[in-house]
């Protein structure tokens, strides 16, 4: 259903294949969580968004003590379109601008590249190698120059971290993120070369999400469960990547909603604001 109106909402959870074993939230029974609205599409500029989802979180969860409204995104917003030619996530950060969304959580999986990482494990990275070659529509979000420094709001990720390390045994609170060009894997030697550049984990995900983020002036971090060994780091490794879905999805789900719950807009001490870098580029004339 298209909804004219946008909702003005100050959080946003972007789902992934962290929550995507089950309905979320619906089936991970979170005592305080009232869904207000669901099939929310937009239309925006870049194309009609995914159907979202409304719901609130009541006062006695929050940091706060005030109940605050979440915009929930499944799926990093791809459902049926290309990440790489139909512009997904311009579709609903356009939309969480509008929304003035200031605190971005998402959540995701992918493969472990470092051998410390096992199946089942989470990690919260700090940083990433972007390896897409998709065109960036960043600078219609932003004139300004997005600078990467702190690319992970260190506040939210603590915060994520922090709830994390309540449900799961191994949570790596550090890393950096190889974003590989979806809809396939990557190869083996793709994957030795990102090991070789000091990747953690691969996936499809956290670009452009975390600058985009950035763009529109929200604070972003993000957690992911190893799935699956990267191809050739365990050739022994046999299970399908689905198998640990379902299992985990309702434990995220939990780790995700107490994460936005337990934002104190008041208490946030980053930088991440100075991160948009005025320049007078644009007033030279470099034609003379
Ligand atoms: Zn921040």
């Amino acid at each position: 259903m298209i909804c004219k109106e946008i909702p003005k909402v100050l959080y946003c959870h972007i789902g992934g294949s962290g929550t995507w074993g089950c309905e979320f939230p619906e089936e991970v029974g979170f005592e305080g969580l009232t869904v207000l609205k669901t099939g929310m599409e937009f239309e925006t500029p870049y194309g009609t968004t995914v159907p979202m989802k409304l719901y609130e979180l009541d006062a006695s969860v929050t940091a706060d003590h005030k109940p605050r409204q979440v915009l929930y995104c499944p799926f990093h917003g791809w459902a049926h379109l290309s990440a790489f030619n139909e512009t997904p996530s311009e579709r609903l950060f356009w939309v969480l601008k509008e929304a003035g969304v200031k605190y971005i959580l998402a959540d995701g999986s992918g493969g472990g590249i470092n051998p410390l990482l096992e199946p089942g494990d989470l990690i919260a990275p700090t940083d990433f190698i972007d390896y897409t070659k998709r065109i960036s529509y960043l600078e219609q979000f932003n004139p300004l120059v997005t600078r990467m420094r702190d690319i992970v709001c260190p506040d939210l990720h603590d915060i994520l971290v922090e709830e994390a390390q309540k449900d799961f045994r191994r949570v790596f609170r550090t890393g950096v993120y190889a974003v590989s060009e979806g809809p396939r894997f990557e190869s083996a030697a793709e994957v030795r070369m990102q090991w070789n550049a000091h990747c953690d984990i691969c996936g499809q995900t956290m670009m452009p999400e975390a600058a985009l983020a950035r763009a529109i002036g929200a604070h972003y971090a993000s957690i992911y469960l190893i799935s699956n060994y990267a191809e050739g780091i365990n050739p022994q490794w046999e299970k399908t990547i689905h198998a640990i879905y379902e299992e985990t999805a309702p434990k995220i789900g939990r780790i995700m909603i107490r994460s936005i719950a337990a934002i104190d807009p008041e208490k946030i001490a980053c930088h991440c604001d100075d991160n948009l870098v005025g320049t007078n580029i644009g007033e030279h004339n470099r034609g003379v």
